[in-house]
């Protein structure tokens, strides 16, 4: 989905592509290594297109400002080290970027909008359906208690294990499996977020999902656009589903 966006977001969004562009060509032409400071550096400029975004979207998504701690947690977490070296100087790029496998990490917006949706909050325990990267589970554990997520394909499984190992993220527990059956020995859930997109609704996940509870996903058709969904279970175990806007993800794919 294409935002519309005002002058002075073009501005910054163009000022922005000229520092990735710089930070690429510095990488290509030197080889050198980009400093702590210079992901950091990149990282705002991420966050400002982010508040472009929601921004040009607020028809949609019914508000102009993501949470401050969902902004803070986007600001800490190292999206470079959540993608493949061939694409690292673009890290923080708002768009999707390629994780081998035929998958993609979620543009920052779009991972910033699904964690704001779900409204984790320290003691809450989340499903995420679609590990990819790990980047949006490292997200989803800056503000929230245990995070299980799923992923279907083994070798991203695998290396999103490791990468969480390294980078110290001990609350995130990682299976390979279809993650359209949850993890029903982990649950119920307070938040389940899917981030690969289904034709329906999976019904394990809404059992596994907590009185009270906040469910965001992607549903529609898999080489279209689909909508993302927020579906909340009232206390008495009632659904509301709410669309909030279109968007564009990778199937879930598996044979259920
Ligand atoms: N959340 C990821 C991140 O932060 O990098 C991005 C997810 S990517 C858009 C979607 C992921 O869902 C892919 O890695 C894909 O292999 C995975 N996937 C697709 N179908 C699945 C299924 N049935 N169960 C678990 N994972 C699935």
């Amino acid at each position: 989905m294409k935002p519309h966006t005002d002058r002075g977001a073009t501005v910054r969004r163009h000022k922005f592509r000229l520092v990735c562009l710089c930070a690429v060509v510095m990488w290509l032409a030197t080889g050198e290594r980009l400093q702590a400071q210079d992901w950091a550096a990149l990282r705002q400029g991420m966050l400002a297109e982010i508040r472009d975004d929601v921004i040009a979207t607020r028809a949609y998504i019914g508000k102009g400002k993501l949470r401050p701690e969902v902004m803070a947690a986007m600001a800490r977490v190292p999206r470079h080290a959540f993608v493949p070296e061939n694409v690292r100087a673009a890290a923080y790029a708002n768009r999707p970027l390629p994780i081998g496998h035929g998958q993609t990490i979620s543009q920052p917006y779009i991972v910033a909008l699904m964690t704001d949706l779900l409204e984790p909050d320290p003691k809450d325990v989340i499903l995420e359906v679609g590990t990819g990267s790990g980047y949006q589970a490292a997200v989803l554990a800056e503000l929230a208690g245990d995070i299980h997520t799923i992923e279907i394909i083994p070798e991203l499984a695998d290396q999103a294990r490791r990468r969480f190992n390294r980078l110290g993220y001990a609350r995130i527990r990682t299976r390979q499996g279809d993650g359209y059956f949850g993890w029903p020995e982990a649950g119920p859930f307070d938040g389940i977020i899917v981030t690969a997109a289904a034709d329906h609704v999976p019904p394990p996940l809404v059992r596994q999902l907590r009185k009270g509870g906040r469910m965001v996903i992607p549903v529609g058709h898999r080489f279209g656009v689909q909508q993302l969904l927020l579906i909340t279970k009232g206390p008495e175990g009632k659904l509301q589903t709410r669309q909030v806007l279109p968007v564009r993800f990778v199937p879930l794919t598996g044979e259920h």
